[in-house]
């Protein structure tokens, strides 16, 4: 066997190491961290794909998979989005990295966003519950900044509160930046103030979208809200092609009929 391929073969199997650029919170309980590969393998990760982080502590370690928010392969860095659990396992120790602090990862799974997007769909359409925004974030703001899409994008996320919401400067910009880029939360328990869009994603998002069935879909986040609205999506008529996702928990969420029922009502069909 010839040294260089097995190389080439292997190095998504390793446990490789990083180096922990920035740590921050961005919102209450979500945190952006940037890490930097501390190896010589490639680090192609584009908004989407998913890799294995892991810990160690008290002589045990832990792991779990993220996915990548944003990366710059020339500089050997990527990005994760993720919420601060407060009795997880994983993630509170996560948080308390300061920089340079040693972690490994591993990987490279699932495909970037812009892959699943169907070319064929006249806009494109973000859907995500809390950190889900972070590879949705990254995903519009490669195909923008590269000038890879020129159809209408929108993205729309849920959260609690108003404190819950983010990355909110960088979606700011990026929708100043771009026309055919627009972006939006919507606060299940917002507060009197709030001047925004109000309700879970399938009860402020449904009449906002026109032409659903020439649109493509992308959720990213609990399993609860991807079940209810992909159930939705497909009794709107919107081409199983045009859906795309990813779950980060709540796997074993069944849909309920009376709010599928409700959320398929609220689409615009007609058209
Ligand atoms: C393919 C894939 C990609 C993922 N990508 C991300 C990511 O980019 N960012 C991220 O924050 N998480 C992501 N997750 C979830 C992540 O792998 C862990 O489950 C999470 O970080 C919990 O770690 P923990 O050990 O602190 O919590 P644990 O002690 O394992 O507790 C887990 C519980 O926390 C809750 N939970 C897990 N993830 C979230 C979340 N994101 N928001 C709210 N509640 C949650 C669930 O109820 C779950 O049962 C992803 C999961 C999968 C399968």
């Amino acid at each position: 066997m010839r040294a260089g391929t097995s190389m080439t073969a292997d190095w998504k199997e390793l446990w490789r190491p990083a180096a922990v650029l920035a740590n921050r919170e961005f919102a209450r309980g979500s945190r952006w961290i940037t890490l930097r590969a501390g190896d010589e393998h490639p680090v192609p990760y584009e908004p989407g794909n998913v890799l294995a982080l892991r810990l160690g502590h008290a002589g045990a370690t832990m792991k779990h998979a993220y996915t990548v928010t944003w990366a710059d392969p020339a500089a050997r860095t990527f990005s994760i989005i993720y919420r601060v659990i407060p009795a997880g396992r994983m993630t509170p120790r996560l948080a308390a990295l300061g920089p340079d602090a040693p972690v490994e990862f591993s990987g490279v799974h699932h495909n970037p966003i812009r892959h699943e997007v169907n070319p064929g769909a006249r806009q494109v359409v973000g859907l995500a519950t809390g950190t889900g925004v972070g590879p949705l974030y990254g995903y519009f703001r490669y195909v923008l900044e590269g000038a890879l899409e020129r159809r209408p994008l929108a993205l729309f996320v849920g959260f609690r509160e108003e404190a819950d919401i983010g990355p909110r400067a960088e979606l700011d910009a990026l929708a100043a930046a771009h026309p055919n880029f627009t972006w939006a939360p919507t606060l299940s328990s917002p507060g009197p103030a709030w001047e925004g869009l109000r309700g879970r994603l399938g009860e402020s998002v449904p009449p906002l979208i026109e032409r659903p069935r020439e649109t493509h879909f992308h959720l990213v986040g609990n399993g609860a809200m991807l079940v209810e609205m992909e159930a939705a999506l497909a009794q709107a008529g919107v081409p199983e092609v045009f859906i795309s996702d990813e779950t980060y928990f709540n796997w074993e969420a069944e849909p309920a009929d009376d709010v599928v029922a409700r959320i398929t009502a609220r689409f615009r069909t007609d058209a």
